[in-house]
């Protein structure tokens, strides 16, 4: 696995639990309104990643005051070995979230029939005929739209998520993001911070919409 951070304490991200988060290297979108900017490129110098070592080591001594394990990023799920270490996570004691971009439907899958998953939260960008404009690179829909199946039809709680960019996205555009989601599952729409973006050309993507 290739982790770039770990925060050792939250009591904000994983429903109900004490957990701690774990942020990847490497992301398969380019979201102008990324606030993890530095996580996104895949090819990093080894010497600048944690020690998954040193990560284990540190949950093993906290199991005492966490319950769970966020696993974000970047995107999780362009990690190779993603199911192995969260079975290694699971076998200290705890309890994992993930955090998705949703365009790999087929690991989301694989992950909720092998049962290791205890809580997802998967962001929707935007409706889809703005999805590649506001993730910054070309999107196969279909694959949001099967992640969004496969979660929320998943005996596994979820929820899903959007980032108000209110230059680029409607209320009409929530709305329409709000439809492709089941009635009962639970939707947050979250608050868009300027100064941790790390690439905000607005003019331009604006132009493109
Ligand atoms: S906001 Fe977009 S670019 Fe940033 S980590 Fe999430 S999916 Fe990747």
């Amino acid at each position: 696995m290739k982790i770039s951070g770990f925060q050792t304490f939250t009591l904000s991200d994983f429903p109900g639990m004490t957990a701690a988060i774990i942020f990847t290297q490497g992301c398969n979108f380019r979201c102008p309104f990324c606030h993890n900017g530095s996580l996104l490129n895949t090819n990093v110098d080894h010497n600048n990643l944690l020690s998954e070592q040193n990560v284990f080591e540190e949950l093993e001594s906290r199991k005492h005051i966490l319950d769970g394990l966020v696993i974000s990023g970047g995107e999780p799920t362009i990690q190779t070995d993603l199911l192995m270490f969260i079975r290694n996570v699971r076998d200290i004691g705890y309890k994992i979230k993930l955090d998705t971009n949703g365009n790999r439907p087929e690991i989301i899958k694989k992950l909720i029939s092998e049962n290791v998953l205890d809580y997802i939260a998967m962001d929707i960008k935007a409706p889809l005929e703005k999805y590649s404009c506001l993730s910054g690179v070309k999107v196969e829909t279909n694959n949001i739209l099967k992640s969004i199946e496969i979660i929320s039809s998943a005996e596994v709680k979820s929820e899903f998520r959007t980032t108000c960019v209110p230059e680029l996205l409607t209320e009409t555009d929530i709305e329409t993001i709000r439809s492709m989601i089941p009635s009962k599952t639970k939707y947050t729409v979250q608050k868009f911070i300027p100064e941790k973006a790390w690439n905000w050309p607005i003019a331009e993507i604006k132009e493109t919409l």
